[in-house]
């Protein structure tokens, strides 16, 4: 017979913090997750998919593409893109903006002269626009989705009860992401954190018991998160362009995300010298090949080299602009800040729970 399961998917739901709802759920799981490496991107995929960067094919939202993927960024159209935008940070937002505009993609401060190599290739694992198969394509779950309703989880919990009352659909599927937003803005543990969370903990209790009530005992429910956060305090400056020199095609291509910074060797000459920059930056490291193995990230198309900050720092500037937030994930996986949660009634015999494992462990629900 088919397991009626509740999904509900809270972006950057920390673990400790989550604790208040396990408990009032009495739920026979409540444990971290420990999240994959990079950002949530990646973390879903491995969620949603079983997916490593490896397997999924991309790393983080921007990826290095070697073929020029503007064909209009001519030598001449870049350098003036470039001189507009080094008259003064607003000049260099207008023209940024306006860029956007243009071609519709979120170039946010990518420089120009990197864009063309670049290309926007992350997918979200629980969007429709997923190719590849996930738990909920195979066990073929109804989906309320934040992006279709909207980054307001009041809204999209209103609209999930909304839809269980009217088709009470078997397979329920939940995304919610105001909680991440509200975390970079505002940081871990304001008032406008603290208020989300009991607003997140009352809807889901709500759910649930609503969820239970239709299916019956024999129905599941899985609240789970892709990453913790934690408070920022540092931005990091790293300037590759007075090391390395001018990017481009027979040089090299970077791109800093808020904690990692990525690079491509065209010229495969440069790595001692940015290896040996990248060593006095104190506040991270490069990746070594056992991280990079572990991690799933052995691809050198992920990056030649690929620096990773320590918890609390950010890049300043990164690809993202010229501020920095109160709080951010993306660190090593294993630090305490970065654990997820996942709360269930199904009892799980796992100590620890890897983003990776659950895919697995939904599925062994719907067969037992
Ligand atoms: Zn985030």
């Amino acid at each position: 017979m088919e397991t009626p399961i509740l999904v509900i998917f809270v972006d950057a739901y920390p673990y400790a913090d989550s604790e208040p709802l396990a408990k009032k759920l009495n739920a026979l799981t409540y444990k971290k997750v420990t999240p994959g490496v990079g950002y949530s991107i990646n973390v879903k995929a491995e969620i949603f998919a079983k997916l490593k960067p490896d397997e999924v094919g991309y790393f983080c939202e921007w990826i290095y593409n070697k073929e020029k993927v503007h064909k209009w960024m001519t030598p001449l159209v870049v350098q003036i893109l470039t001189l507009i935008g080094s008259i003064n940070n607003f000049s260099n937002r207008v023209i940024h903006k306006l860029v956007r505009m243009i071609i519709k993609e979120p170039i946010y401060a990518i420089p120009f002269d990197v864009l063309p190599y670049l290309k926007n290739a992350g997918a979200t694992a629980y969007e429709y626009t997923f190719k590849k198969p996930t738990f909920l394509t195979k066990l073929n779950f109804t989906r309320v989705l934040y992006s279709k309703v909207g980054v307001n989880d009041e809204k999209v919990f209103r609209e999930a009860k909304a839809v269980l009352k009217r088709d009470m659909p078997k397979k329920l599927f939940v995304s919610t992401a105001e909680l991440d937003g509200i975390m970079h803005y505002y940081g871990k543990g304001s008032d406008e954190y603290n208020k989300q969370i009991r607003l997140i903990d009352k809807n889901i209790f709500e759910l649930v018991r609503e969820f239970n009530e239709i299916h019956g005992a024999e129905s599941q429910y899985f609240i789970f998160s892709d990453h913790g956060m934690a408070n920022v305090d540092e931005g990091v400056l790293f300037d590759i362009r007075k090391v390395l020199g001018k990017p481009g095609k027979n040089s090299y291509s970077y791109f800093i995300d808020a904690t990692f910074f990525r690079v491509w060797l065209n010229n495969k000459e440069l790595k001692c010298k940015l290896i040996d920059a990248f060593d006095t930056v104190k506040q991270g490291h490069v990746l070594d090949e056992k991280e990079r193995n572990q991690y799933g990230l052995k691809n050198i198309e992920h990056g030649d080299v690929i620096f990773l900050l320590d918890e609390g720092k950010m890049f300043l500037p990164s690809f993202f602009g010229n501020t920095i937030c109160k709080a951010m994930h993306g660190y090593d996986p294993v630090l305490e800040s970065q654990q997820g949660t996942i709360i269930s009634g199904f009892e799980f015999d796992k100590e620890v729970v890897n983003a990776y494992q659950i895919h697995d462990l939904i599925m062994s629900c719907e067969t037992t």
